[in-house]
């Protein structure tokens, strides 16, 4: 018996009303990977990561998080997965440093490793210089690095990430992507990151591709560009 996956999905199908958003989607992310879920708007990507957060109920199918299913061990399953949503999640009105102990305090993380961890992740992160600004002052993708710092408080082993980069400039996005690299590689974290931008899976090294709430493909980056072809994994969302 091996380690558990960072990330199980299986058969995993979700209905808003009569309306089919997931069908049967079944996939798992090993621990310390990059996995990227690529998939149109409408894909069914925001239904997928409202599920593994535990925001509805899970009647079809079983999602685990390290083993824990998110639905059965709620507590178990949570504390190891940190969550950047696709809206902006910052409090403008406070500081930097105040949104992020807001965030350590629920964990329970006392005043002293919390800024001491705050520092860290807004080293790597390259915000730093920042600490005491309002959070109002920053840019989207400034925000966007300290949400991920954010996420990143209580050490959970994989970090999901909604569409990060919509709406930030060519150069913010690269930003962003090199820093979710090197938080792989420094903190041995595995990531689940959500998108519609083929160009984003390129340095993964996991794809799943979803359209219209169905997985079409699921495999190593390498193999799926090799076996079809960039231009037609843009072709099947045509
Ligand atoms: P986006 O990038 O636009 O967020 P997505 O891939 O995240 O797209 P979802 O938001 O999960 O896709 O939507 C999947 C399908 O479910 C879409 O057809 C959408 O219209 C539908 N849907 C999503 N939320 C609801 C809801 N609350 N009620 C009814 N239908 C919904």
């Amino acid at each position: 018996v091996g380690l558990p996956a960072a990330l199980e999905v299986s058969g995993v199908s979700h209905f808003y009303g009569e309306k089919r958003a997931l069908a049967d989607v079944s996939f798992s992310v090993a621990p310390g990977r990059f996995a990227v879920l690529l998939g149109l708007n409408g894909a069914g990507k925001t239904t997928l990561f409202s599920l593994i957060s535990n925001l509805y109920d899970t009647p079809h199918g079983t999602i685990r998080i390290f083993g824990h299913d998110v639905s059965r061990e709620p507590g178990e399953a949570l504390r190891r997965l940190g969550i950047v949503f696709q809206a902006r999640t910052l409090d403008l009105d406070l500081s930097v440093d105040q949104n992020l102990s807001y965030h350590a305090s629920l964990h329970g993380i006392g005043r002293a490793e919390a800024l001491s961890r705050i520092k860290s992740l807004l080293a790597q992160t390259g915000m730093i210089d920042r600490l005491h600004d309002k959070a109002r002052s920053l840019s989207g993708g400034q925000m966007r690095r300290i949400e991920i710092a954010r996420a990143l408080l209580h050490r959970p082993p994989l970090l999901l990430l909604d569409e990060p980069t919509v709406g930030l400039d060519i150069q913010s996005r690269a930003e962003i992507l090199a820093t979710i690299r090197e938080l792989v590689r420094t903190e041995g974290i595995s990531v689940f990151w959500a998108t519609h931008l083929i160009d984003e899976v390129e340095d993964s090294d996991h794809v799943v591709i979803l359209d219209k709430g169905r997985v079409l493909t699921d495999g190593r980056v390498d193999e799926v560009v090799r076996g079809c072809g960039a231009a037609n994994i843009s072709g099947a969302f045509a």
